[in-house]
């Protein structure tokens, strides 16, 4: 049997798709054949340009990802406008930088909340379905902050570090269930999430100076990982952390 990494006849939902990974990825399994739902609190209208261009079917679901209060609301209007939900990518995700000895409870709250608790209340409406039909698969994006502790963003650290731990609680569990569950850790990708680091010269310099492929990376250099871990031939690759980061971890 021919290795498949054709996603025709299979519907995503992907969060905060408006901008940066998020969108990259949505296209990306657009173009790998998927249907596409983007969930997020901006109007993805860049987003939802490119993925009518591929000719699937798309659908645009608004909800603010900061508690998880739309988490059934998503998934009940996934699977009633695309009549399924195959792929969940738990792309949305926030950043707050300060010193230590300043570091609020807010900005605590914030990204804690947003990256992991929804992440993981997300995942489980839609593991509810996926369970139910036999199939499915997860992925959530993760950082080297899974794997680092990072300069001036425990929050971050701590969510990102919770995202590859809950990656391979869920794994465990949904795997007899025919669900797969990966995180991807991205390097260091030039988004809004990066803006502050691309703008500080000597943090710039230093960054690109450690990453063996020499750049930062672009939002589309996380797509192919995610086709990948979504299709078919990832059915046996379950509870990994895949690092996409021109080398950084392996220096
Ligand atoms: P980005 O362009 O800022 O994308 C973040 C996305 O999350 C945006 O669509 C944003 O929507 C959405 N989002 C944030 N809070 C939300 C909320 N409360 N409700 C709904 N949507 C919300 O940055 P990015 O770099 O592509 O980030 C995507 C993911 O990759 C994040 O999980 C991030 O931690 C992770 N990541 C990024 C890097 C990197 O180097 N860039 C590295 C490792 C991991 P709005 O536009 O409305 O804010």
């Amino acid at each position: 049997m021919a290795i498949s990494f054709d996603l025709s006849g299979k519907a995503a939902l992907v969060t905060g798709a408006n901008t940066g990974i998020g969108q990259a990825i949505a296209v990306a399994l657009a173009e790998a054949g998927a249907d596409v739902a983007v969930a997020g609190r901006s109007e993805p209208a860049e987003t939802l340009e490119r993925l009518a261009k591929t000719g699937r079917k798309t659908l645009n679901i608004r909800a603010d990802l900061s508690s998880i209060e739309p988490v059934d609301r998503i998934v009940a209007e996934a699977t009633a406008g695309l009549g399924r939900i195959d792929i969940l990518v738990n792309n949305a995700g926030i950043i707050r930088r300060a010193d230590l000895a300043d570091f609020t409870e807010e900005d605590w709250d914030a990204v804690v909340d947003t990256n992991l608790k929804t992440l993981f209340f997300l995942s489980q409406a839609a593991a509810r379905h996926m369970m139910a039909q036999g199939s499915g698969k997860i992925i959530n994006i993760a950082s080297l902050l899974s794997f680092q502790g990072g300069i001036r963003v425990p929050s971050y650290a701590a969510a990102k570090s919770g995202v590859a731990g809950v990656t391979k609680a869920m794994a465990n569990e949904l795997a007899p269930q025919g669900v797969q569950v990966n995180a991807i850790a991205p390097g260091y990708i030039q988004t809004n999430n990066t803006a502050a680091l691309q703008a500080d010269e000597t943090r710039n310099r230093q960054i690109v100076e450690r990453i063996p492929t020499g750049r930062w990376g672009r939002a589309e250099d996380i797509a192919g990982a995610a086709v990948f871990l979504a299709s078919p031939a990832a059915d046996y690759v379950t509870g990994q952390v895949l690092a996409v980061d021109g080398g950084w971890l392996a220096r």
